[in-house]
């Protein structure tokens, strides 16, 4: 049965991840976020103390090299009571820890990114070995192809003279797109085979083939790169391929989006993170201002302002505790797709919801640059957008919870 107190094996993982929020993220926040588009040298620092640590092993088996998103692979043992706590688990608290520092300059920690979540769910061992460790990106979304993952028009031609894949389309909106040294590319072996021709291949950023086209200016997370590319006639080799080149219409999409029920918990971990950075910042100004919360007390016996920071906590504690379900389930080699689309939902609304209303509440200190509390209410948005819009979240869950498949209920 899961155990909601964080693993002792653990405690050391999530007070590095703070220590880093605290003095890495925190001092740097601002400045990267009115400099977009320029590199956050000081995580070059940080990458180095985080292979150092895990060349030591001082963070073995916590999955110190998925604190930014290798969440699928897990050599965890199951403890007496059968709970396995493993990577997904440690990147989760490792995650929540770092976006309460700064979520834009977590994505664009080096040696990260969401790619190594997909790369761990279908890669083969010789893969692992050979991209485990790089920073890598992943770049599914098309022009013409944003929720609807399925309708991707990117190609992937074999050409079994060289035994390489020849790639044309196009990839926009790509995190850590000029960054990372790796690029997972969705691209589709046959237009007329449906979802089961979608795979993943991974394309080395200096493939002369993949061309940046030019790079987003955001609302929020501008610490994070989001770079759009042309694949023209971009060639990687067959063994880049992840998981079967078979396409098995009986598995449908299932290879490609087991990357999901990886990623989407580490996700929602982030809104819970920011949302939490929200919390403790609105508490500390209440505070200032004489407001103070009475734990013992019916909220409504309470000022407004101390009723609704009771009502936003435990609707942050409702959205940790389900993110932290779909990490469990996840290590305990459970089926979470379910459960991950609903953490995501929830801690997607939850952090967005939270944000504002701590803004609102903390009035014009909250809306001024002087505070970060108008930067985290810009930067969690995203949280509630990528990796599946809240819409596209609820569809999942209402078909799951319906046995309706996804050309039944649209
Ligand atoms: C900063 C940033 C970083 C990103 N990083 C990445 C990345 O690293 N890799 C990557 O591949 N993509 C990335 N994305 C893309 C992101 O995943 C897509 O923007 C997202 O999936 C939505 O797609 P779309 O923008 O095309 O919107 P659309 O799919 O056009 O959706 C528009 C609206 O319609 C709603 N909607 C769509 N379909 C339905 C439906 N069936 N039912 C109900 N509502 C629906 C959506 O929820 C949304 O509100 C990033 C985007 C941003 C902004």
């Amino acid at each position: 049965m899961i155990n909601l107190e964080t693993p002792r094996k653990f405690e050391f993982l999530v007070s590095q991840a703070h220590q880093v929020a605290t003095e890495i993220f925190r001092p740097n926040s601002r400045k990267y976020d009115q400099a977009e588009h320029s590199y956050p040298k000081e995580l070059d620092m940080l990458a180095a103390v985080i292979d150092g640590m895990n060349e030591g092993g001082a963070l073995s088996g916590a999955g110190a090299g998925s604190v930014g998103g290798n969440g699928a692979s897990n050599g965890a043992k199951a403890d007496r009571d059968g709970n396995r706590n493993g990577s997904n688990m440690a990147s989760l608290l490792g995650l929540i820890e770092l976006s309460w520092g700064d979520v834009g300059l977590l994505l664009t920690m080096p040696r990260q990114g969401l790619g190594q979540a997909a790369i761990a769910a279908v890669a083969n061992e010789e893969q692992l070995k050979r991209f485990g460790g790089k920073w890598a990106a992943m770049a599914i979304t098309e022009p013409e192809a944003g929720s609807d993952s399925a309708a991707i028009r990117t190609t992937a031609r074999f050409d079994s003279e060289t035994n390489e894949y020849v790639l044309n389309g196009e990839k926009i909106f790509v995190t850590s797109g000029d960054r990372a040294e790796l690029i997972v590319v969705w691209a589709t072996l046959d237009r007329d085979a449906g979802r089961a021709a979608i795979k993943s291949f991974v394309v080395e950023r200096d493939n002369p083939g993949l061309k940046l086209d030019r790079l987003e200016h955001k609302l929020g997370i501008r610490a994070s790169d989001t770079a759009n590319f042309v694949l023209d006639d971009c060639r990687v080799p067959a063994a880049n391929l992840l998981g079967s080149p078979e396409i098995e219409p009986k598995r449908g999409f299932s290879g490609v989006m087991q990357t999901f029920d990886n990623t989407r918990p580490l996700v929602a971990g982030m809104a819970i993170g920011v949302a939490r950075a929200c919390l403790e910042r609105t508490r500390e100004l209440l505070s200032e201002a004489g407001v103070e919360i009475d734990y013992d007390a019916p909220p409504f016996t309470q000022s407004a302002a101390a009723s609704e920071f009771i009502a936003m906590e435990s609707d942050w504690e409702a959205a940790r505790l389900l993110t932290l379900q779909a990490a469990w389930m996840a290590d305990n080699k459970k089926p979470n797709s379910l459960q991950a689309s609903m953490a995501k939902a929830k801690a997607g609304r939850t952090g967005t919801d939270i944000a504002l209303r701590c803004v609102a509440l903390c009035g014009s200190i909250g809306y001024a640059e002087g505070d970060l509390l108008e930067k985290w209410a810009r930067d969690v948005k995203i949280l509630d957008l990528f990796e599946g819009t809240q819409q596209i979240q609820l569809l999942i869950v209402a078909r799951a919870l319906l046995g309706k498949t996804s050309s039944e209920l649209k």
